[in-house]
């Protein structure tokens, strides 16, 4: 059993964990992507632009994952309340394969609209790339993420209308999963034990009541005698590998068309023959838009070959003040976490890479000796 509970300690449960085999032969691949910031929160607009009309949806930053389901169907919804009568309305453009285009183009196609997707990034089967390579064929940003679903890492908060649309976007994002998982239709999508070691804040600040399960003040021990405080909840995991490609299935399934096709500016999207078009260009929504509250942060992450066992979240701050945190997905155990502002390469980098992985194999190296019972 992977989560087994010990006798209490100070009144709080203690439950003994299987640490995660960290060194560096099980080391499988490195990811990397642009989390898209934007001051001033998700634009979720409609502008025109010569004769075309287009729909914004970009600026999810760290949370595009958890809040990419709800935004989408905002922006689906201010378009469809308006120009569901339109006769040139019927066939649209979805600009961009992330989570944001995939599901801005399901809900769409699931209302009767005709869809193409322009993107010069579409779902790959593994979200690995390589550090330095000049590998032109890089997964989209949202095929890195960790999937922890925690709506955290964007700017949420600014205004009092702001917040108001981002809980329902939590909402909205969160009955999607929840829906996901009953109907079993695309894989990827489950319930996780969080194992939380440091402040919880900002999850407090994000999370909207009721979300987020079965929370818990606890210790936790990997060995049976170190005894570490932690937050304990539980929360969905979004697998990106196995649930992007089947909600990429699903769009094909019901009929969305992809187009592999790299715009350099705004004109080039002009010369599409849909007049309305959705923009979900994550980062790029900033160059292309001439927007200047877009920037990333770039995320990097280092896959592990999975530990059996190892079934939950994990996030801790280690000594040198770094985080050390791991999502359990099917395949691989991605470690990570960094945030790297306003850098705009999208690859992984030696250097980073080297230091998440010796934080990880650091921490978890003296509960990977012999357990003293
Ligand atoms: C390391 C890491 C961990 C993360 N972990 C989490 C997490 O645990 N939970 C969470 O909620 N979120 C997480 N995120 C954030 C999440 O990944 C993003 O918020 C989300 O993926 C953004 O989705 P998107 O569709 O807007 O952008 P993207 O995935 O970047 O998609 C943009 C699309 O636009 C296309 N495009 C862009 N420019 C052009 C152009 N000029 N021409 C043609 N096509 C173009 C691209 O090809 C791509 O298909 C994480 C991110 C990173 C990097």
């Amino acid at each position: 059993m992977s989560h087994q509970e010990l006798p209490k300690v100070d009144n709080k449960r203690v439950i003994r964990l299987i640490p995660p085999v960290l060194t560096q032969d099980r080391i499988v691949g490195f990811k990397a992507g642009l989390r898209p910031f934007r001051r001033g929160g998700v634009r979720v607009e409609e502008e025109k632009i010569g004769n075309k009309i287009f729909f914004h949806n970009y600026g999810h930053g760290a949370g595009g994952v958890s809040v990419g389901y709800g935004y989408s169907t905002l922006a689906f919804s201010k378009f469809a309340s308006k120009y569901h009568d339109a006769h040139d309305a019927k066939k649209v453009a979805v600009i961009g394969s992330g989570y944001i285009g995939l599901f801005t183009s399901l809900l769409l196609r699931e209302n009767g609209y005709v869809v193409t997707i322009y993107a010069d990034k579409t779902i790959k089967t593994s979200g690995f790339s390589y550090p330095d390579s000049d590998d032109k064929t890089l997964p989209t940003t949202s095929q890195i993420a960790g999937g922890f679903w925690v709506p955290y890492g964007y700017d949420f908060n600014c205004t009092a209308e702001v917040r108001e649309i981002h809980e329902l976007a939590c909402r909205l994002s969160f009955a999607f999963f929840e829906k996901t998982l009953h109907h079993k239709n695309m894989r990827g999508v489950s319930y996780k034990k969080t194992v939380h070691v440091d402040s919880i804040d900002y999850i407090k600040r994000s999370v909207p009541n009721g979300l987020i399960k079965d929370y818990e003040d606890v210790k936790v021990t990997f060995n049976g005698v170190d005894l570490i405080d932690a937050h304990y909840f539980t929360t969905l995991l979004i697998d990106g590998d196995l649930f992007l490609n089947d909600l990429k299935q699903e769009c094909i399934r019901k009929g969305v068309q992809f187009v592999d096709k790299h715009f350099n500016t705004v004109n080039e999207i002009l010369s599409l023959e849909e007049n309305f078009i959705f923009n979900c260009t994550g980062c790029s929504a900033g160059k292309l838009f001439n927007d200047p509250n877009v920037y990333p942060l770039k995320g990097q992450l280092v896959a592990f070959k999975p530990t059996p066992g190892v079934d939950y979240f994990f996030r801790t701050q280690i000594e040198n003040g770094a985080f050390v945190s791991f999502y359990p997905q099917q395949d691989v155990l991605p470690v990570g976490l960094v945030e790297q502002k306003d850098d705009w390469d999208p690859r992984p980098t030696v250097e980073t890479c080297n230091r998440i992985a010796q934080n990880a194999i650091k921490y978890f190296e003296k509960y990977n000796t012999a357990p003293k019972l």
